[in-house]
């Protein structure tokens, strides 16, 4: 059986969802989503995020037309910086350690702000101010940190709700349990895609296929070959199909392969979720990313990591690293009645996470043991000098005030008494009961390692020629952008940028 299209795009997440869309919109007429997936796994890992997207702005008057939740009396009392172009780009360069390609970061954040345009307006993509995880109520004003400020209403379930309501709008088909399992060619440029669809072989011709099936975050065997072997006891965060397929089709026609394959974006997740795929009903809900908020320390009851090295959008991406290189792989976060307030409900609320509450540091150091905890004595010695380093801190500074909203420089560090590992922002003394411990673990995300692309077509380039492979894109996971470390919300924007610049020049193959 032979049917043709004149786009196919492998993946239903976010990116491959923008490539179909923006392929349609620009001049395709048949246009065909395949995912490995059932139906009820649709969206791939963009159905479980936060639906943080990342973007370029000039400041709130910017972002207020497209908005759905800042009401004409809140207007005055938020506080947003703009974020530029350059701020865009730099962050990822700077969490990349210089190595991400610049001219990849560049596109992504020079087209940024006019793609929120588009996928609010054309896409339909319901975005809000992310004021439940992008802000702190500070003196009475909402106050934004860390650069992001988008999220779309109801996270990824609202974002990939979205983009099905577009494609069934856009006459795009989408075909689940339907494996992409070779590309062909034909005179040096695509020709059409074998699928397994239901368990029987199918080719398609199209002149054009996008590559959008996510990384290989949920295959413990290749994440042992590039990451390490310990990389097998991560948990996996989001989809279980993310297995690394798209990898195999694109090395069969030569791809060139860049970016970090060695490095993956992971995070604190709960040490209690389950192993081996994200929950679609708590989906994001089980990372924990309170830590700028108290300490984490680990089953020898020693701190690892610098809680307050920088904004929570700037570190959460590495440290599910840390926590894995750490003995057994999981530790713990400590919180006292002073923050607990200020945690993130949907990640700590009630019945959302399995809390361990003691009045003392002593007794949490006691019920912590059946946590996993090795080391009663480290523990306590630990948040001890912990203690004592903030209090040297404040009586040296009495006026300085604690601002989660702002790198307040509430530190550990006074000339009095240094901690070997300081916490260089937000460090406030862990005293006030009942006190609060949950068990996290690693939490892998998705893979850096991926493909090289042009990125003003999202055309995929040949390791041979370094030209572009005609008729084939890729766009999303499976893009090698980013490096060793990750700003929040680029993800989806990137997949964004990418997808719909797939899409366009897929379109633009007909003419
Ligand atoms: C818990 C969690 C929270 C996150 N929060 C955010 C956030 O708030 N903001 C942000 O920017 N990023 C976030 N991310 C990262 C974000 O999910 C990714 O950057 C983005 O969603 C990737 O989109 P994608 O379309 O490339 O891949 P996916 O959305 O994963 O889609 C890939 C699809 O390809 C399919 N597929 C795989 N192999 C094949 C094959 N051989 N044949 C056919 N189909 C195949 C899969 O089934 C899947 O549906 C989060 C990730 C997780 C897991």
């Amino acid at each position: 059986m032979e049917a043709s299209f004149d786009c196919v795009v492998i993946g239903s997440g976010n990116a491959g969802s923008c490539a179909a869309l923006s392929a349609a919109e620009t001049g395709c007429d048949k246009v065909l989503i395949v995912d490995i997936c059932p139906p009820e796994w649709a969206g791939g890992n963009s159905y479980f995020t936060a639906g943080a997207f990342r973007t370029v702005h000039s400041g709130l008057q910017d972002l207020l037309p497209i908005v759905n939740n800042v009401s004409a009396e809140q207007v005055a009392s938020i506080d947003m910086d703009k974020y530029t172009c350059e701020d865009f780009q730099g962050d990822i360069m700077r969490l990349g350690d210089g190595k991400p390609d610049p001219d990849l970061a560049g596109a992504v954040a020079d087209a940024s702000r006019d793609t929120i345009t588009w996928l609010a307006d054309s896409v339909g993509l319901p975005f809000m101010l992310s004021f439940h995880r992008q802000a702190y109520a500070v003196g009475g004003r909402q106050r934004f940190w860390g650069g992001m400020v988008l999220c779309t209403e109801d996270g990824g379930k609202g974002l990939i709700a979205a983009h099905q309501r577009a494609l069934a709008k856009g006459k795009v088909d989408v075909w689940f349990n339907c494996r992409a399992v070779e590309i062909t060619m034909e005179n040096g440029a695509v020709s059409g895609l074998i699928v397994e669809k239901d368990g029987h072989k199918m080719s398609l011709r199209t002149p054009a296929v996008v590559l959008a099936a996510g990384g290989f975050e949920a295959n413990p065997l290749l994440r042992a070959e590039h990451l390490g072997g310990e990389w097998e006891r991560a948990i996996v965060r989001g989809t279980p199909y993310n297995q690394g397929g798209g990898f195999a089709l694109a090395a069969a026609l030569g791809a060139r392969q860049t970016g970090d394959w060695a490095g993956c974006h992971s995070t604190c997740w709960d040490a209690d979720a389950p192993t081996d795929a994200g929950q679609r009903d708590l989906t994001n809900q089980f990372t924990k990313s309170g830590y700028p908020l108290g300490i984490m320390v680990n089953t020898a009851g020693k701190r690892f990591v610098d809680e307050g090295e920088d904004y929570r959008n700037y570190t959460y991406a590495k440290f599910g690293r840390a926590i894995l290189m750490q003995p057994e792989g999981h530790i713990f976060q400590i919180y006292d009645q002073k923050v607990i307030g200020s945690l993130r409900q949907e990640e700590y609320g009630d019945g959302i996470v399995r809390k361990i509450f003691a009045d003392s540091i002593e007794e949490l150091a006691d019920k912590l043991v059946d946590s996993g905890l090795k080391s009663k004595q480290e523990f306590v010695e630990t948040v001890r000098q912990f203690n004592d380093a903030v209090r040297n801190y404040q009586a040296e500074h009495p006026d300085a005030t604690w601002n989660p909203a702002i790198k307040d420089g509430m530190s550990t560090q006074s000339s009095e008494k240094q901690l070997a590992l300081p916490k260089t922002n937000w460090a406030l003394t862990i005293d006030k009961a009942p006190l609060m411990a949950v068990k996290v673990a690693c939490g892998v995300t998705f893979t850096f390692g991926g493909l090289a692309i042009d990125p003003e077509t999202a055309g995929v380039l040949s390791e041979k020629t370094s030209t572009v492979i005609p008729g084939l894109f890729c766009a999303g996971e499976m893009v090698g952008l980013f490096h060793k470390n990750y700003p929040g919300g680029s993800g989806l924007m990137a997949g964004a940028v990418f997808g719909r610049r797939a899409g366009r020049a897929a379109a633009a193959l007909k003419y």
